[in-house]
């Protein structure tokens, strides 16, 4: 069965959400502290997506998810953020979460998401077996791995999905619809602010200057290119 985690400290959005993902076929995994949220996920190495809370009672959703890729987990991260805390939208994504959803949030919405970022996640296995090389970078498309100059850069699923679209249309400009068609899915919900805010964390990956990139370009008024 499909585990999700859920990390929420109020029973009661905590049961509503574990309701919803029951019905939608999946197994939740639940956790009311940050703690117990990453005891969980080293139980379950099976857990492909965590819903984070961010105000939690030990230490917020943030550091969990920051503490969940420092372990280099690749699970699919949403961030669960309140309606006011538009901020921490983005500082969940450039924390290393792929994903949010603001409080309060309909079921179908939420599940909309977690199901988009499943498939992501390696949900689906794809036959490609392949390496994409494109100096300094190459593109391992079976581990779905990344290296710059031979040097291992760490990336989410989702900064891979938008590398390997790059990848895969060199020096063509590609507008942020068409980024978040496919790397979100076209039921995805969401704003194209979060394509700009994860090509602002790959640049920072990537780029030898995020200032002034050079591999990832800004098509102004439209989108981004892989300048090659
Ligand atoms: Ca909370």
């Amino acid at each position: 069965m499909k585990k999700v985690l859920v990390l929420e400290d109020e029973a009661n959005i905590r049961s509503f959400v574990v309701i919803n993902l029951k019905r939608a076929g999946y197994e939740a995994i639940e956790a009311g502290t940050g703690e117990e949220a990453l005891q969980q996920l080293k139980r379950n190495p099976d857990i492909k997506v965590a819903l984070l809370d961010i105000m939690l009672p030990d230490m917020d959703g943030f550091e969990v998810c920051r503490r969940i890729r420092a372990g280099d987990n690749k699970i699919g991260i949403i961030m669960l953020t309140a309606r006011t805390q538009e901020m921490d939208k983005v500082t969940g994504l450039m924390t290393g979460a792929d994903d949010y959803v603001t409080k309060p949030f309909s079921p179908a919405e939420l599940t909309a998401r977690i199901d988009a970022l499943y498939r992501r996640t390696g949900g689906d296995v794809t036959a490609d077996t392949g390496e994409i090389s494109q100096p300094p970078f190459l593109l391992n498309t079976r581990n779905r791995t990344l290296e710059k100059s031979g040097n291992r850069v760490k990336l989410t699923q989702v900064e891979y999905s938008i590398i390997k679209l790059f990848m895969d249309n060199p020096g063509k400009a590609l507008s942020r619809e068409e980024i978040l068609d496919s790397v979100w899915g076209r039921d995805y919900f969401g704003e194209l602010k979060i394509v700009d805010v994860n090509i602002r964390r790959l640049r920072i990956k990537i780029e030898d200057d995020p200032t002034n990139p050079a591999y990832i370009t800004t098509v102004w008024g439209y989108g981004y290119k892989w300048g090659f």
